[in-house]
């Protein structure tokens, strides 16, 4: 591995980049070709806390009294701006994530559609009004700002998973602090550029890079009233808990194990097409994508048969020369994710070993090929952990039923899939199964803008789901005012409680 003059990349602070010296910085690098191309500035604990006051100071001096009109025009200049700059944003994410051109543009839309929905924020926050309740009394809901709100992204959607939160928070009147991946931070820089431009004013939406110590200050902080985490499991479950224990708000979407449950009767073409797209699009590292494939006997033989001729026509490399798959995020990631090829004797058979594969590259990538095991298990590392790369498990069961509950036992709930083309069985699935987010003939069902995006049990912490009008009630609260208005004049004392006559 060479590197060559690696680019500073800095903290975006009230519109502008950040002018210190940072004392610890942290290594980004090119997948496609394991090139070191960025040194990132980690924030100190006392920086998160003056970007924490920076953005209260321009809550409270503008954004929370800005009017919806005003907010909407913003809303939808960002939303402009982006679309027409989502193939910039997309190589951005490209040279740093790895993932190919195409699928980075998708990501870039799928955020984009978040910034659609916000722009419909006059009518998301209508409040309710009842008149008359009692003699001369009125009542009405308003949803009002929290204020300051963190948002703390993963590596694998650098841009849309952020603007799953931010264009909502913005919308809603909040300042926003996002502290991106380290791995791959560039996008958000270039996404919060946008902002600027779109006329956001300086110190509603700050960017903050670093690590643990950085999201501590976050969570720490009681100027900061919410926080959205998106990330791995234990890192979530940690983040719920000090956050909370602080007395915020906290919603933390972790990590998941997706099953897709094939039926005899399904469409096996069909079938086989989902798994390999829903497998190996962006190199297995979606916390949508399908890791264990769930055959209903006798569909395995056909169904791997299926798999592996489409495995075959795949091209692996730099993600910018049109190929199918890219590198995975880092060397360590890579090399964690092969050593799950390494299947113990008389256990799980792998039937295609990416590790043998030819990539489509220069320099020296962080590339495993798609790759597939059979016979996996309960049991087996290969099933129980989220292995987060282009591996896919096939796992045999005799039945329906022996399928659903290999599902509901599992401790993660993000998304999951059944391919059948029985109705009566589809809609029982959907009742049945114990996972958030269910495709029916659809392997990767992830909502549109106007829903929300959450899974169940150990993939989300929290009760609020992202985005769709669940976004909206994270994002505000609740004040419910009862109004009386006498003539000529009061009604005199009475220390009675109300009758509502
Ligand atoms: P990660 O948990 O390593 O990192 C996520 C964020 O937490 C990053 O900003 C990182 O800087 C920060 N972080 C890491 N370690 C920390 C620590 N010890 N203390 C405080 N903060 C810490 O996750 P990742 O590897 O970047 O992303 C992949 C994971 O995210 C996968 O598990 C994937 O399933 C999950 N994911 C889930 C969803 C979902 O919607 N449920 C969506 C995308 C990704």
């Amino acid at each position: 591995m060479f590197v060559s003059s690696p680019q500073r990349i800095t903290h975006l602070i009230a519109g502008s980049p950040w002018e210190g010296t940072a004392e610890r910085t942290s290594p980004v690098y090119n997948p496609a070709t394991g090139e070191q191309t960025g040194a990132l500035d980690l924030a100190s604990a006392a920086l998160v806390d003056d970007v924490v006051a920076t953005a209260k100071a321009a809550w409270v001096a503008e954004w929370q009294h800005t009017s919806l009109t005003r907010r909407t025009q913003v809303l939808f200049k960002f939303r402009e701006l982006l679309n027409e700059r989502k193939e910039e944003i997309a190589a951005v994410i490209t040279a740093e994530h790895g993932k190919v051109l195409s699928d980075a543009i998708g990501e870039v839309t799928r955020g984009l559609e978040v910034a659609e929905f916000a722009c419909g924020i006059p009518h998301l926050l209508k409040g309710g009004f009842s008149e008359n309740v009692s003699t001369k009394v009125d009542v009405y809901s308003i949803r009002q700002s929290l204020g300051v709100v963190a948002v703390i992204s993963p590596f694998n959607f650098p841009a849309m998973v952020p603007l799953w939160f931010v264009p909502i928070a913005i919308a809603c009147g909040n300042a926003v602090i996002i502290k991106p991946s380290e791995k791959d931070p560039s996008a958000v820089n270039a996404v919060a550029a946008l902002w600027k431009e779109a006329g956001l004013p300086d110190g509603i939406l700050n960017v903050v890079h670093g690590d643990k110590e950085a999201v501590d200050a976050l969570l720490d902080n009681p100027d900061v009233r919410a926080v959205s985490f998106v990330g791995s499991t234990p890192i979530a479950k940690y983040v719920y808990e000090r956050g909370t224990a602080n007395g915020k708000r906290v919603q933390a979407l972790g990590g998941a194990k997706n099953h897709m449950l094939v039926l005899p009767d399904a469409d096996l073409d069909l079938a086989a097409d989902a798994a390999v797209n829903a497998g190996f699009g962006s190199a297995g590292e979606r916390c949508m994508a399908i890791s264990a494939l769930v055959a209903v006997e006798p569909v395995a033989d056909p169904l791997i048969e299926k798999i592996k001729d489409r495995m075959g026509k795949l091209v692996t490399g730099d993600g910018t020369r049109g190929t199918d798959m890219g590198p995975l995020v880092t060397k360590a990631h890579r090399d964690k994710v092969a050593s799950y090829l390494d299947v113990e004797d008389g256990g799980a058979e792998v039937l295609v070993d990416g590790r043998e594969a030819d990539f489509d590259a220069d320099g020296d990538g962080f590339f495993l090929a798609p790759s597939l095991i059979d016979k996996v298990a309960p049991g087996m590392p290969q099933y129980d952990d989220e292995i987060f790369g282009p591996v896919l498990s096939v796992v045999r069961v005799a039945s329906y039923d022996e399928g659903l509950k290999l599902i509901n036992d599992s401790p993660f709930g993000n998304g999951t899939a059944i391919f059948t083309n029985d109705g009566g069985a589809a809609r029982r699935f959907q009742n049945e199964v114990e996972v958030g987010m269910v495709g029916i003939n659809v392997p990767i069902p992830v909502p549109m803008a106007y829903f929300s995006f959450g899974g169940w049990k150990a993939s989300l912490f929290g009760d609020s789901h992202a985005h769709g009008m669940e976004g909206v009630h994270f994002f505000t609260r609740g004040k419910v005012v009862t109004s009386r208005w006498l003539d000529p004049s009061h009604g005199g004392l009475n220390l009675g409680f109300p009758q509502n006559v």
